[in-house]
């Protein structure tokens, strides 16, 4: 028998290869305001990116008055405004508001035509389905974006469930994505869970607060931070198929 009925699996840089994901659409969304591509830009635009959701998921950013009120799932003007912001950091402010929705629509829509997968994310997937697991999909990026990226890299039919953090309003680690998710599949304890990322702070330190066991998917061989306490880790997703 398994010991875990669901596996939640992250996404972006647990089943798909982000870096060169996100390098593509960079060049996409550069070449669109006919700027020449360098990897020193890249690196800032990765930089910035990263930190603006961090921020964002630690409540760093402020609103303008018009958007305090929403709560839970978001509008379109919420989330347009909100993905422009990073945009108008990256051109220091010399777009405005319009032209950064319109270059975050072209860098959305590249983010899903070159999709590369994790190694062995095809194989582990196949087995821990064929193996019975229920297998769910929590990522803080949108919807739409992980049905393409799944299909993409031909493993959308051993996923049962994409839950996004547009979906519910908030982002991992927020206990509120996990009340969603616990509220779409019905009916399961809190031991059944397992989830399986490459970050500390969203997917593992998301279990941690959440109080259900965690995988820490640790590629890069990086020192762990001693306020994380991964119920295990592994450097290669095939250690699943041993595990579980
Ligand atoms: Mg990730």
């Amino acid at each position: 028998m398994n010991k875990y009925k669901i596996l939640i699996f992250d996404l972006d840089d647990t089943l798909i290869d982000n870096l060169e994901n996100v390098k593509y659409a960079f060049k996409i969304m550069i070449k669109s305001k006919n700027e020449e591509y360098n990897e020193e830009n890249f690196i800032r635009w990765y930089q910035i990116d990263k930190k603006f959701w961090h921020d964002w998921q630690d409540g760093k950013i402020t609103l303008p008055e018009h958007l305090k009120g929403e709560t839970g799932k978001k509008s379109n003007e919420f989330l347009n405004w909100l993905r422009a912001q990073r945009i108008l950091i990256y051109f220091n402010n010399e777009v405005n508001l319009d032209e950064a929705i319109n270059l975050n629509n072209i860098y959305m829509d590249a983010l899903t035509e070159n999709v590369n997968a994790i190694d062995g994310a095809y194989e582990t997937l196949e087995y821990l389905s064929n193996k019975g697991y229920y297998i769910i999909i929590a990522t803080n990026g949108p919807k739409v974006a992980t049905r393409d990226k799944l299909l993409k890299i031909n493993c959308i039919n051993f996923v049962n469930e994409i839950l996004s953090a547009d979906m519910f309003g908030y982002m991992k680690p927020n206990k509120e994505f996990f009340d969603g998710i616990e509220k779409t599949l019905n009916n399961y304890n809190i031991e059944d869970y397992l989830i399986i990322g490459d970050s500390l702070k969203s997917d593992v330190g998301f279990a941690m607060r959440c109080n259900f066991d965690s995988c820490w998917f640790n590629k890069n061989n990086d020192k762990i931070d001693d306020k994380y306490k991964p119920t295990m880790t592994i450097n290669k997703l095939r250690e699943l198929i041993e595990i579980l």
